[in-house]
């Protein structure tokens, strides 16, 4: 029997055990649809590698838990390296050119056979020599030491690490790396930031962890404008995230809605939760019935915030709601590279849940799953077991829905997807961010960061998108009253078990001296559209002393692994390519009246019927609204989301018989066109998800008469919208509704 069949024998017991332990605790089995365990929907054992603990157990010495060479470890770098074999006769299609380009030996085990074929790969050569090893063990670990004699350690900066310096630390001991807590005078290869880029300014090559700009970009209300902006594009692919509002600004629309929808059915009495811009930990948040219950305040002190609507059936454990807390890398958006940790948190109430009423809207601990309120509640469990408490592993509670029949499989790729497609929706404005901070002609650094997504389950297991974190926390300890009122720091088993997987595991995938997975080029064609994407672990070469002492990756590869099924959602980042490309200055975030008016005419985007003139003026009117919609810019122009909304606007006008997507599409390949090779032809080799326009469409002129009427805001706005619950999200039909 292969080291996978009795992998996948352990775990059908741990599940299976699982079961019987959840049976017992008592799923709230009302709330976890089960479906019947048949063949088909039973997880495959194959692809649950989630745990690299054992969810049944109920606590560990903390000790062991820092290096986990276990036995699952090795099982699951044994699969990895199968799966390599598995596609053996792509490898040397696809491997040998990397191969070649790294000039690296490697080895490959074939499944089952217990052989592993040894090769070479030379640099100026175009071929890769396979031979069968006398001894792999051996040659592995002389290949190793020829990597660990060449390697000098990684040298990591944590001057300003703040609160995630205790996992940080000993990540860089398990790695054996060398450590800066001081920071140094000459560089280090890796910066670790406790909040921002800007963290220390003095950096000009290496990598840091964090990306210019993700704060701003990850607040509530850009996050839902990003998001907002790919539902009007992609209304099915974007329904994960909660139908929202932005305030003051959109007060009109959000009573008005509000007001149709219970006029038109009087039994529907929905709930929205307000959420400060800039909050986090719950701060601010409360539940409305009715949008005259919101706190605002007028004139200078009208509060930025985001109303959203409540999703009022959440997936209960044990009668309790819970969120989930993944994690998830950015290892590059150039390209683009994302990661998930295949583990990760849930944070759960600590009162038992009901829908809201209007008696419980102010019971926070009922509704808000936030560990820093939850813990101050009297019912908070603090647990070193991973599966029982107020905050446990993400594994443990798959396990346990796993155990009633869910069909976890789908959840983790209704997971992966909503991340994928939430990345997408960040990435346009990242990259503006990234080349004001870091324009190409500079040195460096590179940036990567992980980032916490907050999802929570709906009652029919939909992940729904509550809010992404730019700086998750990594504490590895808890808050626990000690006395009353009097709250220390203690250890906590359950966040160093996750927090130290994930920055370790970071960490090696941006060691300098990393050689890229295999496996991921070779499938960066990706899985076909609507085809299950599989939990399996991600692979990694390493060398034969890491294989001895650390455990396989915790972190998998998504992007590009799944290029395929998402690529054709990629279109505002070619926006975001040519408003990259008319900026013209290095720094800037925003296109002045010039640079746009170059844009129209580079584009041929203006004629007889749409002067320069009143490019002008639709400039000055896009450009002002959203001024007033973003009152804290303190850079004058139009930044990318008025662009955007610029670019919409014209390819409306242009291709009026076609739908949004389409029309895009269109404007965005005639664009391309006039600007020639370099202007992202790569992207529409890659991302273009046009369909050949019909010969039939002739570029039809853009006719603006009279701006202040067409104007892209009232041009962009249904008469009526009609509201429903969260099964079906609308497409958002207007931006920036500042109407002056
Ligand atoms: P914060 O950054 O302050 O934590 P979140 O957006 O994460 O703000 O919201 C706090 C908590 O409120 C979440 O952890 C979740 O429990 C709850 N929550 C947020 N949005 C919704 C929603 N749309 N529906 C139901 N619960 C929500």
């Amino acid at each position: 029997m292969s080291d996978h069949y009795v992998k996948v024998k352990v775990q059908l017991e741990q599940m299976k055990s699982l079961g019987q332990d959840a049976e017992k605790e008592g799923v709230d089995a009302e709330q976890v649809p089960v479906s019947s365990p048949s063949a088909s929907d039973s997880p495959d054992p194959s692809s649950i590698t989630i745990p690299a603990t054992d969810a049944s157990s109920t606590s560990k010495p903390r000790g062991k838990s820092r290096s986990k060479p276990g036995k699952d470890d090795k099982s699951s770098s044994g699969k990895q390296i199968s799966d390599l074999s598995l596609h053996g006769s792509v490898v040397s299609a696809t491997a040998e050119k990397n191969l070649n380009r790294l000039g690296y030996e490697r080895t490959l085990h074939i499944r089952g056979t217990g052989k592993i074929l040894q090769g070479k790969s030379e640099t100026n050569g175009n071929y890769v020599t396979i031979h069968a090893s006398k001894n792999g063990q051996q040659a592995r670990r002389e290949d190793g030491f020829k990597l660990a004699r060449k390697r000098r350690p990684v040298t990591v900066d944590t001057s300003k690490a703040k609160t995630s310096l205790e996992a940080l630390k000993i990540s860089i001991r398990q790695l054996k790396w060398k450590e800066f807590p001081l920071g140094r005078r000459a560089a280090c290869d890796i910066y670790w930031h406790g909040v921002s880029f800007h963290d220390n300014e003095n950096i000009v090559s290496g990598q840091v962890n964090k990306f210019p700009g993700m704060i701003e970009m990850l607040r509530k209300i850009n996050m839902s404008r990003a998001v907002r902006t790919m539902q009007e594009l992609f209304p099915e692919e974007y329904d994960f995230y909660p139908r929202s509002w932005i305030l003051p600004e959109e007060y009109q629309q959000f009573s008005t809605q509000i007001r149709m929808v219970k006029e038109n059915d009087a039994t529907v009495n929905p709930t929205f939760i307000v959420k400060p811009d800039g909050g986090s930990q719950g701060d601010g948040i409360y539940l409305i019935r009715d949008p005259s219950d919101l706190k605002l305040m007028a004139g200078s002190q009208a509060k930025q915030s985001v109303v959203q609507e409540y999703i009022q059936k959440p997936l209960l454990i044990d009668k309790l709601k819970f969120d989930i807390r993944l994690y998830v890398l950015i290892k590059s958006l150039e390209p683009l590279e994302i990661y998930i940790a295949k583990e990760g948190l849930t944070r759960f109430c600590t009162e038992p849940y009901q829908e809201p009423s209007q008696k419980n809207l102010s019971h926070v601990f009922m509704h808000l799953t936030n560990y820093s309120l939850n813990v101050h509640s009297g019912n908070f469990v603090h647990s070193d077991s991973q599966s029982t408490g107020s905050k446990r592993t993400l594994s443990s509670v798959l396990y346990r829905l796993a155990a009633k029949g869910v069909d976890i499989k789908r959840v983790w790729s209704d997971i992966i997807a909503l991340v994928i497609k939430t990345v997408i929706a960040v990435v346009p404005e990242l990259k503006v961010y990234y080349q004001a901070d870091i324009p190409p002609g500079k040195p460096g650094p590179t940036c990567f960061q992980i980032l916490g997504f907050d999802i929570l389950l709906m009652k029919n297991l939909k992940p729904v998108l509550l809010e992404v974190n730019s700086n998750p926390s990594m504490r590895i300890e808890h808050e626990q009253e000690v006395a009353p009122g009097v709250f220390e720091y203690v250890p906590s088993p359950v966040d160093e078990e996750v927090k130290v997987g994930v920055i370790r595991d970071t960490l090696r995938l941006m060691d300098p001296g990393h050689r890229k997975p295999i496996i991921a080029q070779i499938r960066a064609g990706g899985f076909e559209h609507g085809e299950e994407i599989p939990m399996e672990a991600e692979s990694q070469e390493r060398s034969p002393e890491e294989i001895g002492s650390l455990p396989s990756l915790c972190l998998k590869q998504v992007y590009p692994k799944y290029t395929k099924q998402f690529n054709y959602l990629r279109l505002v980042e070619r926006i975001a390519a040519l408003f990259i490309r008319f900026l013209g200055v290095k720094g800037n975030m925003r296109l002045g009246p010039t640079a746009f008016r170059t844009f129209i005419r580079t584009c041929k985007l203006s004629n007889s019927n749409f002067t320069m003139a009143s490019v002008d003026i639709l400039y000055i009117d896009i450009t002002r609204r959203w001024s007033g919609a973003m009152p804290d810019s303190r850079e004058a122009g139009m930044g990318l989301q008025a662009f955007v909304e610029a670019f919409f606007y014209l390819a409306g006008r242009r291709f009026k018989s076609l739908a949004l997507k389409e029309q895009v599409v269109s404007l965005l390949e005639l664009c391309e066109a006039q600007l020639g090779p370099q202007s992202g032809v790569e992207y529409r080799r890659s991302l273009s998800c046009s369909r050949a326009l019909p010969r039939a469409i002739k570029a039809q002129t853009l006719c603006l008469t009279n701006p202040q009427l067409s104007s892209p805001a009232p041009l962009r706005r249904a008469a009526s919208q009609d509201y429903r619950l969260h099964q079906r999200l609308k497409p958002r039909t207007l931006r920036a509704n500042v109407e002056n």
